[in-house]
This record gives structure tokens, sequence and C-alpha cells, in this order.
């Protein structure tokens, strides 16, 4: 759990994916049509008045805003501060005639964004890199971050997605960071500090955590990766209250030594899994560590998704809803959370995003624009 407020989580957990839920816990909006927040603001205004209050105070406060881009089993998370600074970890795929791009661009356009301040590239397997000459060819990018040199070898198609990153570097348009752990990145409106990189980690726990993690011994060792994805760069998000974690693919033996013997990262409100939800990440010592209120799982319809992951975030302590980009097809009717939760069911693949608005106080929603519906989190005291 992660307060006192075990009531509340109990009641969520038994009625996770029933109606009663939405009755009593969630702020659930229902439009007809929904192109912004201010339009789902007025179609819920004729609804009720709580969700009113709820959708009015959102649109006049802008929170943070972040979109789960949909890039098919890759990842691309784009950061919008109310200040309109802008952060997108990953750019997804290449070829596709820029179908990743064009996605990216399209929920930078939603949010109001002509450029993208930030571009972070977690490491360089092509489902994370590949995407960025054909964003940069789409849209002005300030900054690329990433963790330093490619260590993979060959000719793969990791390689080419390297190369290609290095020749729009080459291009002297851009400035690049490479931040060590530890570092807080210069980006004005919300914190983003460096948890992991080139697999190097933090050394010390965080400030107000440091707990030995009772979950560790949930946790098999297992061997060192020997893949870009142990040095993915991760980073741990503030905003206000509000803690975001995005480890990119780190693997399990990475985690293992960033959470045990004692949990260097503490709590945190949202998880952005790491790999897809792939089995080769999200250990119990992690999940259950940072505990989670919140889950988004950016898999693609046939990557990712693994059941055993899918059942050790199902199981994270305090865990309130896992949100999936895509319904796994490998996880089945036993391990795919409910369709309101999943942004493309399946059947035809539309390309959905799903949309997180934090607020500084800790409490956040999250949006399911294929249906309409905003489910709300209560400000929780994670400390
Ligand atoms: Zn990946």
């Amino acid at each position: 759990m992660n307060n006192g407020d075990s009531g509340v989580f109990n009641m969520i957990r038994s009625a996770r994916y029933g109606f009663d839920f939405r009755k009593t816990i969630s702020v659930v909006v229902r439009a007809a049509a929904c192109a912004s927040l201010a339009v789902i603001a007025l179609a819920a205004a004729a609804i009720a008045a709580p969700v009113v209050q709820a959708a009015s105070s959102l649109a006049a406060e802008k929170g943070l805003r972040v979109y789960f881009v949909d890039v098919e089993g890759g990842q691309a998370t784009l950061f919008v501060t109310p200040e309109g600074q802008s952060l997108l970890i990953d750019t997804g795929w290449d070829g596709n005639n820029g179908r990743d791009a064009d996605r990216i661009v399209a929920a930078a356009k939603s949010a109001g964004l002509s450029r993208i301040d930030y571009v972070l590239i977690t490491h360089f397997h092509e489902d994370h890199v590949g995407g960025a000459p054909q964003l940069a060819a789409r849209i002005p990018i300030g900054t690329f971050i990433d963790h330093g040199e490619n260590r993979e070898t060959g000719d793969g198609p990791t390689v080419q997605g390297w190369r290609a990153y290095q020749a729009l570097l080459a291009t002297g348009k851009y400035k690049r960071i490479t931040p060590k752990p530890g570092d807080v990145l210069p980006i004005q409106g919300m914190r983003v500090e460096v948890i992991s990189a080139d697999g190097d980690l933090i050394a010390k726990s965080l400030p107000r955590t440091g707990q030995v993690n009772v979950a560790c011994k949930e946790s098999e060792a297992r061997p060192a990766d020997k893949t870009e994805n142990l040095r993915s760069l991760g980073t741990l998000i503030t905003f206000g209250k509000l803690r975001i974690l995005d480890l990119g693919d780190l693997t399990w033996d990475k985690e293992m030594e960033l959470m045990c013997p004692v949990n260097k990262l503490g709590k945190v409100d949202v998880y952005i899994v790491s790999h897809h939800g792939w089995q080769q990440s999200s250990s119990p010592a992690l999940l259950w560590g940072i505990a989670p209120r919140v889950a988004i799982m950016d898999n693609g319809a046939k990557k990712g998704g693994t059941p055993s992951t899918w059942d050790i975030i199902e199981k994270s302590p305090g865990l309130e809803n896992l949100w999936q980009l895509h319904y796994s097809e490998e996880g089945g009717a036993a391990h795919n959370v409910a369709p309101e939760f999943i942004a493309n069911p399946q059947g035809t693949d539309a390309g959905n995003y799903l949309e997180l608005i934090g607020r500084a106080d800790g409490s956040f929603d999250v949006f399911n624009p294929r249906i309409h519906e905003m489910r709300h989190y209560s400000v929780t005291v994670l400390y």
C-alpha cells in the first residue's frame, strides 16, 4: 500500500474492472466527440457536477501532459510542461513511411507545440532511436540527450539506427547532452533526474528512500545482459509531488543492482513499464519496490506484454491500474486488462495513444481517447 488510504485502494482493486469503481472512485468522462480537454469539459458539463468540476479545473490548471504515442512496440513518450517545455523520450521505429514520426508530431501539435525542446534517446535499439531522422525532418528539435557510445557491433538494424543518428548529430543543428546517473537535466518546469546511463546507476539512494527491499528475495538472480538494453538512460521525472519512472529497456540484472538490497528509488506514482512489458525486465524487486499506483505499458500487439511480467505488475502492492497501448496477443484472455484500459484492442490497429495529465499535488488522470474516458487518481502521499 502506498499510504493509509487502504480502504480506497482495496475498493479499487476489488472492483478494478467493474462499474462500481467508476461510480465511487473515478472521475469518468464520456463525450460524444472530444478533440481536446476543453471539449471534454464542455461535454462533461451536461453529465454531473463532480465531473464538471474536475474537468474544468483540469483544463484551467494546465498540468503536466504526457502522451504515450503508439509506435507498435517501441517507445515514444512526450512530456509537455504547463509552460510548454517539451521532452520526448525515444522516437519509435524508422521506416513505415514515417508512421511513428507522424504520430509523434500529431501528439506534439495536439499539445500546441511547434518544436520539441529535448529528445532523450534511452538507447540505440531501432525501436527507440530509429525514428529520429524522420522526426527531425518533420519538426524542429533543440537538444538530443543520450548515454554516449553505442556498444553493440555488427551491421544489424541497431548499428544502422546508430549511424543514422550519428549522421543527424553531425549536421551540427542540435545540441547534445550525455549525462551521468545523478545528473539533473536542464529542462524547465519538471525535474528530470538521471537514474541509469551506459550501464552505470545512481550510487546513493534518493532522498527519503533506501529502505531494505523485501521483494529482493522474490527475484531470482539473472546473468548480466550484454546488449544496449542495460545501458538504457533511465530517468525519474518529478512534477511537484508526482513521480514518474522511465527506465527505457533497462534489464532485470540492472534492476537488481538498483533495488537490492535497499530500494534506492522509493515509491512512484507512475511506472512506464520497462522494455514494453517483456520478460527481460520488471522484476519483483523493481515493481514491488517502487509500488506504482499506475503502470503504463508501451507494448505492441506482438511485442512485449509477456504473461509472467504482466503477473508481476498486477501483483504489485498499491497498483490501482495497469494500462496497455495494445492488447497483447501473447497474453490472451487471462493476461490483458479490461478494454477500457487498452488504447488499441484486438482488431484494426488505429495507432491510438494514451494521455496522462499530472498535477503538482500528485493527483493525475489517464485519458483513453479511443473511448473518450478519463480516469482520475486522487492525491496520495507517497512519503
Ligand atoms: Zn525497446
